[in-house]
């Protein structure tokens, strides 16, 4: 009894850790945030076994800044890092839901450096990495959504903001800007995979604050970043 008991056991824990390297989360300690992410979502896992015509093709979406790095924060008090995080865990349903296997670089209030986000989207050979932020401006009323890509881009992430924003404006959200960023961002200029930074709206701006800070804005939101990736993922598809 006590010998089928631990066969079982041990057959149980080959097939979780199976199941763990099936997905690309190696046992490593810089990839403990991807682990968690997958771990929590289980999007990639499932996605992974299924027959999908995405089933290839792993997107990073990196909500930025993070635990002892607030990043911005509205005149209400709320911090860019809650608001960066609360939509990426509303993209993690909508993308399982389209068949696309993702990767989080962080699911929780914590740090993480920007080499390590680079990292975690170079280590597994991504096909997009999506960060995720708010902006603010203090002398004029700006407000809307940005698309961010580094100067000198490839044409797939060009194409990748393009769509991103067409899918944030289907859900009436306003376009401020689709542009090459004229300052070196780290997370854009070292990534091997073609790279976006979508800025969400102006956490400055009261209309923009309303949606940034509300659970149905924040759906919104990830409603169009999702729809933007799915078409992306389209996109390759037909290309390859
Ligand atoms: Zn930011």
């Amino acid at each position: 009894m006590k010998r089928i008991l631990l066969f079982s056991m041990a057959a149980l824990l080959a097939a979780m850790f199976g199941k763990l390297l099936v997905c690309g989360a190696e046992p490593h300690e810089q990839n403990l945030a991807m682990a968690s992410a997958i771990n929590q979502h289980g999007a990639a896992c499932a996605d992974r076994h299924q027959a999908s015509p995405h089933s290839r093709i792993l997107i990073v979406i990196d909500p930025g800044h993070g635990g002892s790095d607030p990043g911005t924060h509205g005149p209400n008090g709320v911090d860019e890092k809650t608001v960066t995080l609360a939509v990426a865990r509303d993209l993690a349903p909508l993308l399982k839901h389209h068949h696309v296997r993702f990767i989080l670089t962080r699911d929780r209030d914590k740090y993480v450096s920007l080499r390590r986000r680079v990292a975690i989207a170079n280590r597994n050979h991504a096909a997009l990495f999506v960060s995720l932020h708010c902006d603010e401006y203090s002398h004029h009323q700006m407000h809307g959504f940005t698309v961010i890509y580094a100067q000198g881009a490839s044409t797939d992430s060009r194409q990748a903001a393009r769509l991103i924003a067409k899918g944030l404006e289907r859900k009436h959200f306003y376009l401020h800007a689709v542009r090459a960023e004229v300052r070196h961002l780290y997370v854009l200029d070292n990534t091997n995979c073609p790279a976006v930074l979508v800025e969400m709206g102006f956490m400055s701006d009261p209309g923009d604050l309303r949606y940034l800070c509300s659970i149905r804005g924040q759906h919104r939101l990830a409603e169009g970043i999702a729809d933007g990736i799915v078409d992306y993922v389209h996109a390759m598809h037909k290309a390859s």
